[in-house]
This record gives structure tokens, sequence and C-alpha cells, in this order.
């Protein structure tokens, strides 16, 4: 497909074509034709993706040729200031061939100056929610002449805390308009916020960016810090799991893991920048022929690895950049092979897994704690064995008082191979408690 097949004006594809592009994206071919012919839109995309001028486009092309009085006759409302500044120099630079005027406000600056230019009037603006209220307090903004209105990264909105804002300002436009919304995630809050305010909308779904992800089978135990390792020793005797790579944040935190793997009778060995050269060929050589259960490794020393058919990753602790998980997970089910990741999450990591669910536009699932002994803390642990069974045990340390962490003796963990289970869809009846409230759109 390409841009002129839409119908657009030859002043945009101009502009199109000055930026370099040929082929439409996938959620431009198909917001574009929707957006044009007057429909609301429901979208599923992330930046990265081409949205914006899967909206602006269109928007320039319904604007053009509008009265010259120029109240906005479209609302574009984003989370952030950055956001605001790059949707109007890209309505900008696709409109500058019209003679359409791009306004942006946004907080945090001085407000005389965009009262001037609100003044001037414009035919798109711009704006984060509270400066766009301010002004509209201010009387020095009208939006009653709004014909599209757009919520852009509605997610992220919702998390910023702007759902009384949202909703200020659509008491401010008029009841007949079109309506555009765009979400990276699809959350209750998000649907809800959807069926307010959206007519009939169509439904836009574009692949997530990183197709591996979709073919790891991906879930999360919630654990206490201090029983992580504890867990991942069950993990691997009680599953028999052969052969995974075990991402650490620190090479500090590789080195202890591996000799806790070790004295749990896991074979392990660390690989991270203070090994020598030789060191990491040689546990990358034991782990590849199968000498090496566990390997574990930093991001930096992992990346360059080239394992094949690695079948399991380790998220021990999860990266503070979600594009890293992808980067992890996309080390298992490579070839067409099926992998499986799984991450052990501490409370101070849960804003972490949710960045990685944004990232992913789906929730990893999380599983119940299977019953693991946890040893006891302190420099004795290892002395002092304890079955970590929830209530039954009478000598627990106090943060074995985690209520997720027993009672459920027995259990096998997702990924369980042995019986011929493969992974957790073959135990789904019992085992999905995902908590997140996170659904992803189909
Ligand atoms: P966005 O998701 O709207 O932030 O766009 C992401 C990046 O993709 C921006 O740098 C755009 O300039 C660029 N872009 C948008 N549409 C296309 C296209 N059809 N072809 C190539 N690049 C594009």
């Amino acid at each position: 497909m390409t841009f002129s097949e839409f119908g657009l004006l030859p002043e945009i594809l101009r502009a199109v074509s000055d930026k370099g592009y040929d082929t439409p994206t996938p959620i431009q071919s198909r917001s574009i034709p929707a957006v044009l012919a007057g429909q609301d839109v429901l979208a599923g995309a992330q930046t990265g993706t081409g949205k914006t001028a899967g909206f602006v486009l269109p928007i320039l092309q319904r604007l053009n040729g509008g009265p010259a009085s120029r109240p906005p006759r479209a609302l574009v409302l984003t989370p952030t200031r950055e956001l605001a500044a790059q949707i109007a120099d890209s309505a900008r630079a696709y409109g500058k061939y019209l003679r359409l005027r791009t306004a942006v406000v946004f907080g945090g600056v001085g407000i005389n100056p965009q009262i001037d230019t609100l003044r001037r009037g414009c035919d798109i603006l711009v704006a984060t929610p509270g400066r766009l209220l301010d002004l509209a307090g201010q009387g020095v903004l009208d939006l009653r002449a709004v014909e599209t209105f757009v919520l852009d990264e509605a997610d992220r909105m919702l998390d910023m805390g702007f759902i009384h804002d949202i909703k200020r300002v659509l008491k401010l436009l008029p009841p007949t308009r079109q309506n555009l919304m765009f979400s990276a995630t699809y959350s209750e809050d998000i649907r809800a916020l959807a069926a307010r305010f959206l007519r009939d909308p169509q439904l836009i779904e574009v692949a997530p960016r990183n197709a591996t992800a979709d073919r790891v089978e991906q879930w999360a135990y919630k654990v206490v810090k201090d029983h992580k390792r504890h867990l991942l020793v069950h993990l691997v005797t009680a599953n028999g799991w052969e052969q995974l790579l075990v991402f650490t944040r620190t090479k500090h935190g590789a080195n202890r893991l591996a000799e806790h793997l070790l004295r749990s009778g896991i074979e392990a060995a660390a690989i991270h920048g203070n090994k020598s050269q030789s060191a990491r060929v040689k546990a990358l050589e034991d782990f590849k022929r199968g000498r090496i259960t566990a390997l574990v490794a930093t991001e930096v020393a992992a990346r360059g690895l080239d394992i094949k058919e690695l079948p399991m990753v380790v998220n021990y602790e999860l990266p503070n950049v979600p594009e890293d998980y992808v980067h992890r997970i996309g080390r298992t089910a490579r070839a067409g092979h099926a992998g499986q990741a799984v991450s052990l999450v501490a409370q101070d990591e849960a804003p972490l897994l949710k960045d990685i669910e944004r990232l992913l536009r789906r929730p990893i699932r999380v599983e119940p704690l299977p019953d693991f002994p946890v040893a006891a803390a302190g420099p004795l642990e290892r002395e002092r064995p304890l079955r970590h069974t929830g209530g039954q045990s009478s000598d627990r340390s106090p943060s074995d008082e985690n209520p997720r962490s027993g009672g459920l003796r027995g259990r096998q963990a997702p990924g369980h191979r042995r019986g011929g289970s493969r992974g957790p869809q073959s135990r789904r009846g019992h085992g999905g408690n995902s908590g997140h409230g996170r659904m992803p759109h189909r």
C-alpha cells in the first residue's frame, strides 16, 4: 500500500514524501481511512508505530479549507509536554503545504505567550491537560468548535492521575465530534474511559513491536527478595530444568547466586565483565555442552551470547529498561522453538513489571508461589533449612510471613517437564491469577 491510495491531498502527500516515508505503517493503513471517514477510533499502539501520522494526516485533510476565525477544531490531549511538542512538530511538518496552524500549550512554562498564541488562533491545538484547563478557566480558550478530539497515550494519562482532568476537558467539548483514543495497554480503567466517550469506535490493534515476545511463554512469581534464591533452586530441581540462562542486575549478584546454586547442588557459573575472557568462554562452552545447568549473567555479559535452542530464561531481577526484558527473553524461542521465561519479582520491582507489560501490551501471568524450602535468615542459613509451608512450621523467619508463600505444597511449577507437561497452559484452570487487572485487548 502507498500513501497515495488513501486519497490524501497532494499537499499532504508532498509533505509525507519530504519526510521520506514511502509505505504506511500498519497503524497508518488502518487509522487513516477510518479517521478520514469520520469514525471514532480506539487504537492499541505505542510510540514508534507511526501512530502520530496515523491521526495527524487525516485530521489535516479534514480541517483543510475551514473558517478563518480559527478556534481550534482539532484537540490533541497528551500526558507530557515532550509528547505535546513532538506531536505539534509533526503536525507542522505534515501540514507545511497547507494553510493550517498548529499551536501547543503545556505547563511548566509561562502562560502569557500561550495566551497570545491562542488569541492569534489555531486549527490544531496540542495540549497537556492541566495547562489546557488553566487556559480554558481564564476564558482565553473556546473548545466548542472542536470537531476531532484525540486522547493520546491514554494509559499513561491514567497512570499519571489525569482522569479527572480528562473528564473536565470532555465537558468543554461539543457533544457531536469525532473521538480518537490511543493506548499502549488496555486495563479495565481504559475500557471504562473508552466506553465513556467513544461512539461505536473502530478497533485497531497493531502487532507488538517484538514478535519474539509472543512466542515465549512468560510468567512471574511475586516473591520476597530474600527468598528468590531458594525459589530458584526449587524451580530448577522440582521441574528438572536442564539449561537456563539467569539474569541478575549486578556482577556481585551473579557471583553470589552462582555460588548459592552450586551449594545447592545445581551446576552453575557466572559470567560478567570482571571474568577473564577465557573463563567466560569456558563457562559458555560448559553451558552449551550441558555440563552447566544455570548460566548466571548480567545484561552486558549476556549480549552477544549465541546459544541455540535455549529453553529457559530466568529474570532473577527485572531489568530497569523494559526493552532489555524483550532482549533477554528473545534469547529463547529462537528459530521456531518454543521458549519459556520466568521472572522473580520482588515487591519493589512491581513498577518494572508494569513497564514491561506496557511495552509488551499484555499482562504477564503471575503464578502462585509453590511450596519451597526456605533457609532461615542470617549467616547460618545453610545449617538451618526450613520447610516453607505457611503455618505448618513453628520456626519461621519473619519474612516467611508472606501469605502468598505457603500452603501450596505439592504444586508443580509451570514449565514442569516431567510427566509430559510443557508449561502453564496445562494447568491454567487453577494457576493464572494474574492479579493485574489488566487484560489484553482482543
Ligand atoms: P510515532 O509512533 O508517531 O512516534 O512515529 C515513530 C517514528 O516513525 C517517527 O520518527 C516518524 O517520523 C516515523 N514514521 C512515521 N510514519 C512512518 C512511515 N510511514 N515510514 C517511515 N517512518 C515513519
